[in-house]
């Protein structure tokens, strides 16, 4: 059984309110909220530019083995709390 990443060029910026959940071969796996890597300096594009760099915080290694995209309104909520974005804003497009 070999699992296979499959490419994703998923824009970021249209899941916004979504988290990725990334699992590493060692067996470690992290939620990480999409509306986070997009509040970087310079934020990665796409799905696939998250995965192909993401790096497991217990092994080190950049060798992601699956991940899966859930949807994380409360990451949103959260947000709006700390007044990045506006409330209920979803895409970015403008
Ligand atoms: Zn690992």
């Amino acid at each position: 059984m070999k699992p296979t990443l499959k490419s994703n060029g998923t824009r970021l910026e249209t899941i916004y309110n979504h988290q990725i959940w990334i699992e590493c071969a060692c067996g470690r796996a992290a939620p990480v909220r999409v509306s986070d890597l997009l509040a970087l300096d310079k934020p990665p594009q796409t799905v696939d530019d998250v995965v192909t760099k993401a790096r497991c915080s217990r092994c080190g290694a950049i060798r992601v083995k699956r991940y899966q995209i859930v949807y994380n309104p409360k990451g949103v909520m959260e947000d709006a709390l700390k007044g990045a974005r506006k409330p209920g804003g979803h895409n970015v497009d403008d």
